[in-house]
């Protein structure tokens, strides 16, 4: 496990094995199959969005918060080391961590369930969907197809969950979820690495916002005990390197669990191909006692910043302004921009949700007061 030799394992994902592009496109003679995915969701619009999408905290409160730019990179930036590790193809994990939030709405999950309810009775909203779909179809740069035109495999792994009757309308990327089998490792190490980031991350702009404090994390056993033997070994440390250390140390505690188990569940497998991976139950995870741990950062997180007083007021701006800018395109889609006028002709509700959910947070508040301030003009 401590080898830095890159050698591909035989069950990694492998792009000269890809099941390859829905339009067929002649090779990039300088990348391999996956970087070119990773290139092209760089380039792509939706990209440059994350920027302006919240993550926890709306970006005007802060210039030092997590945006889902930010939080991608350090997605990206774990899962490419657990790959390497576990000798996986890094650059197709990366690909999937740069891709996986680009379905998000504005305001983070108050926007995703805000769109979701008003999308009830026409197939509803989902941003993990929403990400295959700007892959797929929504981005609009290349001359011969819509989207990015990128690998099954990059595909693959941007969706995490999917239902039954959703998946019957997606072809390939949907068979697995009708056959309850899993994606390639690269897709399952990315889902953990995600996870690790935001849980980690969202301490520290818990901590940096005042909204958690140090005292209510010593019930947080991961953290508790790392911020013991920081304190131990450097007893007169300022708060903001205490709180940065015990961070990184958690960060790594959770990783090197993740690579020792996924290590043991893939040798006790023996798996040969990547097929066996995606016939075998799920390979990726945390030891028992790290997944106990793990959980209970999450609690600890969900009942004191998600659920936070002053975080559910932005939360209740956020779905109310969603609501009334759905109200109002679903009533008049000529109040949107013409592209989406036009898709409007097929499929009402779904062109207004495409439009809300490629909004970053600032632009959905300033077209809510475009459309709804008297003395706004435009
Ligand atoms: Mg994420």
């Amino acid at each position: 496990m401590t080898s830095f030799a890159i050698t591909l394992a035989p069950y990694a994902a492998n792009p000269d094995t890809s099941f390859g592009r829905s339009h067929q496109e002649p090779e990039s003679p300088t990348r391999n199959a996956f970087q070119r995915d990773r290139d092209r969701i760089i380039h792509s619009t939706a990209f440059r969005r994350l920027e302006y999408k919240t993550q926890v905290f709306v970006n005007h409160e802060g210039d030092l918060f997590r945006t889902r730019l930010t939080h991608s990179l350090e997605v990206a930036q774990l899962a490419r080391g657990i790959a390497r590790t576990l000798n996986l193809h890094e650059d197709l994990t990366e690909a999937i961590a740069l891709a996986h939030d680009l379905g998000h709405t504005p305001f983070g999950h108050a926007g995703q369930d805000a769109l979701n309810a008003c999308m009830k009775d026409y197939g509803g909203f989902e941003h993990n969907l929403q990400s295959l779909r700007v892959v797929d179809k929504l981005e609009q740069r290349y001359a011969e197809f819509d989207g990015l035109n990128c690998t099954f495999e990059l595909r693959e792994g941007i969706l995490k969950h999917c239902s039954v009757k959703n998946a019957k309308q997606l072809g390939d990327v949907g068979l697995r979820f009708i056959n309850k089998t899993n994606p390639s490792l690269e897709a399952q190490i990315t889902n953990f690495a995600d996870e690790i980031a935001y849980n980690n991350h969202d301490i520290d702009d818990g901590l940096r916002s005042g909204l958690i404090t140090i005292e209510q994390l010593q019930s947080v056993d991961l953290f508790a005990s790392q911020l013991d033997l920081v304190k131990t070994k450097y007893p007169k440390l300022e708060q903001k390197r205490l709180i940065h250390e015990t961070i990184r140390r958690m960060i790594n505690v959770l990783v090197v669990d993740l690579c020792t188990q996924t290590s043991k569940n893939i040798d006790q497998l023996k798996p040969n191909n990547i097929n066996d991976i995606r016939e075998a139950p799920y390979l990726a995870g945390f030891s028992t006692d790290m997944a106990t741990k793990n959980l209970n950062l999450k609690q600890f997180l969900r009942k004191n910043l998600y659920q936070h007083y002053k975080v559910n007021r932005m939360s209740a701006k956020a779905e109310r302004i969603i609501r009334e800018l759905f109200t109002v395109f679903f009533a008049d889609v000529g109040l949107m921009p013409y592209e989406f006028q036009a898709a409007a002709k097929a499929d009402k509700a779904r062109a207004v949700a495409d439009y809300i959910a490629g909004m970053t947070d600032r632009f959905a508040i300033r077209e809510h007061k475009r459309l709804f301030a008297v003395e706004e003009y435009f």
